[in-house]
This record gives C-alpha cells, structure tokens and sequence, in this order.
C-alpha cells in the first residue's frame, strides 16, 4: 500500500501552494541549525583572523572589527527572521560578506599559499549553503558570490594554461557540479518526503467513500473545541433513516451514492462548523458558538435539505440534539445525542429531537 502510494505521489508534480509550505516548513525546522552554522562560521572565521593577524604579524585592524559586527548582525536578524523568503535573502548577505572577509584574511598570508586556502573556503562555504534551507535561485546566487569572492586566479600569479591553473579549473568543475547535484538530490527528497506525508495524513483523516472528515478527525476537531470550551456549543448525530431498506432494495452501490448524497447536504449545510461521517450511515456535527435557537434552526434546515433532495431513492434523516455542557467529555456529549436520537427514531423519524434529562431516564 506505502508502495503504491509513493509511487503515485512521484509522478504527481507538487502543486505551488505546497511547495511553499515545504519551503516554510523547512526553514522553521531548520532555523536553529542555519543559527549554529552562522555563528560558527562567524567563530572560524575569527578565529583565522586573529591567527593571521598575530602569528602572521598583518595586525589586527578596525576592517576585522567590522566583519565580525557585520557578521554580528546577520545572526541576529536571522534570530528574527521568521519566513523563509526572507532567509534566501539574509543568507546570501551573510555569504557575500563572510566571503569578503575570507579573502581580506587570505590576503595577509603568503601568495604561493593562497590558492589552496582559496579553494578551500570555496569548498566549505559551498557545503554549507548546500545543507541550508534555501531556495535554488539563493542556492545558485551565493554559489556565483563565492567564486566570484574567493576567485583562485584573482591575486594569486596561477595562470588558467599552466598546470595548477588546468588542474585548479577541472577541481572547480568538479566540486561545483557534487554541490550542485547533492544540493539537488537533497532538496528533492526532503520535497518528496513531505508531500507524501501529507498525503498520507489526508488520507487517514478523511472518509474515502464520502470525502468528508472521518471520525479520527472530528474526535480531534471536537476535544480542541470542547478545551476552548466557548460558550454554545452543541452536539448533532445524525442518521440516515431506514437505510437498511435502501441497501436490500436498490443494492449496496446506490446505497453509497445515498450516503455521499447526505453527506454532501452536511458538507453544504454546516461547511462552517466541524462534521464528520462517523462509521456506516451515521454523521457527527459539532456547533461553536450558537445559542439553542440557531443550532435548532441549523438542524432542521438540514433535516428539510435532504427531505426535499430529489435524488433516487429519496430518504430522510433523523438527528439527535444535546448541549455540550462546559463538564463534559466528549463521549458524554455523544451519548447524549445519542440517546436523543434514539427518542427522535422512536418519535417517527425524520426530525431531531433535543437532548433534555428526562430522556436518559427513558432510554
Ligand atoms: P434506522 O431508521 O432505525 O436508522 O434504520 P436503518 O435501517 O437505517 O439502520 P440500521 O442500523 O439497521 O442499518 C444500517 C445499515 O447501514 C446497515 C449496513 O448495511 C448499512 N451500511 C453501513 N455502512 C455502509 C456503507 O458504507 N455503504 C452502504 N451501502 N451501506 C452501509
Ligand atoms: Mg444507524
Ligand atoms: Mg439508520
């Protein structure tokens, strides 16, 4: 089943809207991490400063003052970024001048030793951009501003036609093309990896014949609400009358059609409240903030819907009406509207009944 799932969302290209709740989804999971990777760039890059500027007698100066600060202030306005749109921005702040100060250190050490440290930083800062949650035009901009920055024939005496230079180039295309590939490779399967969760955590919250929620939603959608605990809230059941009928005489086919005709009349009748079909022919409604009077009116206008639904075989429901008292848990909630609609079954069907005391001692 895993099997043919994953199969079906590989071929399905990822709609925009969720992709960009990949992407935002990403950033905030990963928002520490891109911290660390800040800072400790910032930490490594102090670090080589200050080797170069004392062991190797450059000084420290007010240029390596305003790095650090630069640098400084790029993490803590990463400590407020909140969107990931913003990051592909800030991150490429953050290269551009961590770059710059790479090449103002390698500056200070001798030139013959310069290409190798060149590359090197090229090497680390191009591995960590890849690891970042970036989008692809960031990813490919900060990778354009590292070679640009950190340039290996740029102040270094190496030609492009001599050795080194030849050897230089082909390592370039080399490291470049593993970034740009594992970068890839992994942004793909972080894609895939959320797009199939999602279908998947559709699918285990809505009713597959009817498309509505099912009942693992509506219990979840219904212990929130009934926490938030505001005032007016109401429990429906509902179920469809004589429906065993419907099945025997028109076969079980139609008998489903029935049911997504029902829960369609639900789905447009109370579309702004939570409901669910909860198991066979039985549906739940959850009413927020509604005095009796307005849940009354909603559940017998539902009642008259699918009474006048002209559809075939016509059929008719029965609800069961109870007040969720601030007290209660929600299964004391569902009996209750169970027990009022039993009476309203009892009563002739094709209405609702409201749950009142005397009624639990009937039933
Ligand atoms: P009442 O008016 O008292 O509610 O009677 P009823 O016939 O509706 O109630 P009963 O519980 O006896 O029958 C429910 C039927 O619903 C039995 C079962 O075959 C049918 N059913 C349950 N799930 C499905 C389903 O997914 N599809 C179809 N077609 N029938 C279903
Ligand atoms: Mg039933
Ligand atoms: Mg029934």
């Amino acid at each position: 089943m895993f099997k043919t799932i994953e199969e079906h969302v590989r071929k399905q290209v990822a709609p925009a809207a969720l992709r960009a709740e990949f992407r935002q989804h990403e950033f905030e999971s990963m928002r520490p991490f891109c911290m660390l990777v800040f800072c400790v760039s910032t930490l490594i890059w102090l670090i080589f400063d200050l080797i170069v500027s004392f062991i190797g007698g450059q000084g420290f100066t007010w240029l390596s003052c305003l790095f650090i600060a630069l640098l400084g202030c790029l993490t803590v306005v990463l400590h407020f970024t909140r969107r990931s749109h913003h990051f592909d921005v800030l991150n490429l702040l953050f290269v551009a001048v961590i770059t710059l100060g790479m090449r103002l250190v390698i500056e200070g050490i001798p030139v013959n030793l310069r290409p190798v440290w060149l590359v090197l930083g090229v090497s680390t800062v191009l591995y960590a951009v890849s690891v970042l949650p970036v989008r692809r035009w960031s990813f490919f901009c900060a990778m354009a501003i590292t070679w640009v920055m950190l340039n290996p024939f740029y102040h270094t005496r190496i030609d492009a036609d001599q050795l080194e230079g030849a050897m230089l180039i082909s390592y370039a295309a080399f490291l470049s093309g593993l970034v740009i590939y594992s970068y890839l490779q992994m942004r793909q399967a972080k894609l895939h990896n959320f797009y199939l969760s999602k279908v998947l955590l559709d699918q285990a919250y809505v009713d597959a014949l009817t498309d509505i929620p099912n009942r693992r939603s509506f219990m979840a959608k219904a212990e929130r609400m009934l926490r938030q605990s505001a005032s007016g809230q109401y429990l429906a059941m509902v179920d469809i009358d004589n429906f065993k009928q419907v099945n025997d005489r028109y076969g079980h086919d139609i008998g489903d059609e029935v049911l997504k005709r029902v829960a369609m009349h639900i789905k447009a009748g109370v579309a702004d409240q939570a409901f669910a079909r909860l198991g066979g022919e039985e549906f739940a409604i959850f009413f927020d903030g509604l005095d009796l009077q307005a849940a009354q009116q909603r559940v017998a206008a539902l009642c008259q819907r699918v009474r006048e639904d002209l559809g075939v075989p016509p059929v008719t429901i029965s609800i069961g009406l109870a007040r969720v008292l601030g007290e209660d848990s929600l299964s004391m909630a569902l009996v209750r509207a169970d027990q009022a609609l039993y009476e309203a079954k009892h009563a002739g069907k094709d209405r609702f009944v409201l749950w009142t005391s005397p009624l639990a001692s009937e039933s």
